[in-house]
């Protein structure tokens, strides 16, 4: 029933030292979606803030258990799921589709609030991935504009799984660098709040601290008690 989160609390900071960025600059997620509501108590009582889930149920269990803490939603979104998730999620990790962003700007006009979101874009080139791609992320953002109860903060992505079957696909170090390239070149035409560049778990997250990540998800080394 261990959590691991101080130490790599520690181990994020003294990362962000020796790269030059400030550690409150960069919020380490902790990615609960494995574990029940003791490891999210035990993680809270190491100084864990930020939390992420992946299915809305786990999601609305654990943010009305904790509902202090910041519930970060990091899954496939599914439409009829949004009314399950934006009543809870202080960041939605994992826009994809304008229909999706169509939804969650209804549900949140209805219960009074405005929907904070990343927008995924898959900059890998795998095409099993989802994300918007570069060439269209200009005509999403468009069309988000139009969605009063939507804020778009930034983008998220995720690396290929590094093994011998994706030797052919970029490094996460290299699809980190292009999100971010991404999010400065958009930063004009997008407004002053696109600042967030969600990228980084367990095994890449120092690459995202390299590459302006300021928000890390991290799993299995805070949860997973084979890893410490
Ligand atoms: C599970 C998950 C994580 C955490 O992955 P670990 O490898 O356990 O750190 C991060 N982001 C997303 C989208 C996930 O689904």
């Amino acid at each position: 029933m261990l959590t691991n989160f101080a130490e790599i609390k520690k181990e994020k900071d003294e990362k962000c030292a020796e790269l030059g960025r400030k550690p409150e600059d960069v919020t380490l997620i902790a990615v609960s979606k494995t574990v029940g509501l003791d490891e999210v108590a035990v993680a809270i009582s190491q100084g864990a803030i930020d939390f992420g889930e992946n299915r809305p149920e786990e999601l609305c269990r654990k943010a009305q258990a904790f509902p202090d803490a910041n519930w970060h939603f990091i899954g496939n979104i599914q439409s009829r799921q949004i009314k399950n998730i934006v009543p809870h999620a202080a960041l939605i990790h994992s826009l994809s589709k304008i229909d999706h962003a169509k939804k969650i700007d209804r549900t949140a006009g209805e219960i009074g609030k405005v929907q904070k979101v990343l927008i995924e874009v898959n900059v890998s080139g795998e095409e099993s991935k989802s994300g918007v791609s570069k060439e269209e992320l200009p005509a999403f953002l468009e069309e988000m504009k139009e969605l009063s109860n939507v804020e778009v903060c930034g983008l998220m992505t995720m690396a290929p799984i590094e093994d011998e079957a994706h030797a052919d696909l970029p490094s996460a170090d290299e699809v980190f660098k292009r999100a971010h390239d991404l999010l400065e070149a958009t930063k004009s035409h997008a407004g002053e709040n696109f600042r967030e560049l969600s990228a980084g778990m367990t095994n890449d997250w120092p690459d995202g601290i390299k590459n302006g990540s300021t928000f890390i998800r991290v799993g299995r080394a805070i949860f997973d008690p084979k890893l410490f």
